[in-house]
């Protein structure tokens, strides 16, 4: 699969496919905690960045036997929302697989634009994330392109909840020494009372990122951010996307997929694939081999990621 990855046992989501709409690490943002590495492109260009229509020749391949799904979501290296063709897609899954949930994550950066908001409004759920407020930590934490101005991202998110009747979970990335002073704290509490999302969804590191020695929120911090945002509905998800089902037999290929789009450690190949260890080991010797894999130390062992 080009542009498809997973399905990813998503405690959020339940069996989720992803759905991969860039061809590189394309984004609006270089957050210093992402988990693909420093975005190749920063840019707010929204274009066809690889063709719409093979994306739904892909999905109407895989989804025509209908498989066991209850979500599709838009993830994966980049920005799904710089792509012009997100729309299409949407109603393309909606008007012909309705059962399936579509899901929209998103950093929000373009939702402030009437066209972009309009495109993603037949989503399901839709997950926007704000991690700062104050123009200082904004720029220390998510390293915008040129010209993105958190409050101007907040009045797209309060835009887009009047627009938007299903779900917005809106995640908040807490990473200690960036964005958990007191004052930005209820900065974000502000704004996220005036954004109205169903609930908040506090997220920390769980992989490297693209910045060496960050650290993961540990639970006592994260817990004085719940506190902090009370009375808003707050859930703790942290790692909560790690397990990674699949039916068929699982080989390179797989394996390189997900770690395109997900560094993970051997344990999370093993699991999420479904694989032997002596299988996830040879697949991993293969693409070393090759030399489309390197590995990287993290809180929770080596994590392999593509080259
Ligand atoms: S974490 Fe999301 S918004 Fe930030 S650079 Fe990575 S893909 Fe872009």
């Amino acid at each position: 699969m080009k542009y498809l990855f997973g399905p990813v046992n998503s405690r959020r989501f339940g069996r989720s496919l992803g759905i991969d709409l860039l061809p590189t690490k394309i984004c609006t943002m270089n957050c210093v905690y992402c988990e693909c590495g420093e975005t190749e492109m920063c840019t707010d260009e929204v274009k066809e960045y690889v063709p719409t229509k093979e994306v739904i020749a892909e999905l109407s391949s895989y989804l025509s036997p209908a498989p066991s799904l209850d979500a599709i979501t838009f993830a994966g290296s980049g920005e799904p929302t710089l792509h012009e063709g997100i729309g299409d897609i949407i109603d393309f899954i909606k008007n012909r697989y309705s059962a399936y949930r579509v899901v929209v994550l998103t950093n929000g950066s373009l939702l402030w634009r009437d066209d972009i908001r309009t495109r993603i409004l037949h989503a399901d759920i839709i997950v926007p994330s704000l991690d700062a407020v104050s123009k200082e930590v904004f720029g220390k934490i998510n390293r915008p392109s040129f010209g993105f101005d958190p409050e101007k991202i907040i009045e797209g998110l309060v835009r887009l909840r009047e627009e938007f009747i299903r779900t917005i979970f809106l995640e908040v990335f807490i990473l200690p020494g960036f964005n958990d002073g007191d004052d930005e704290l209820k900065r974000l509490r502000d704004a996220i009372v005036r954004i109205n999302p169903d609930a908040v969804q506090l997220n920390t590191l769980d992989r490297p990122g693209s910045v060496a020695g960050l650290r993961a929120a540990d639970r006592p911090l994260l817990e004085r951010v719940r506190n902090a945002f009370f009375p808003l509905k707050v859930d703790i998800i942290g790692n909560a996307e790690t397990a990674v089902v699949k039916e068929t037999v699982s080989g390179v290929n797989d394996v390189l997929a997900l770690i395109r789009r997900r560094p993970s450690t051997m344990d999370d190949i093993i699991a999420g694939l479904a694989l032997t260890s002596a299988e996830a080991e040879n697949a991993i010797d293969e693409l070393y081999r090759q030399g489309r894999i390197a590995k990287k130390e993290g809180a929770r062992g080596d994590f392999y990621y593509a080259l």
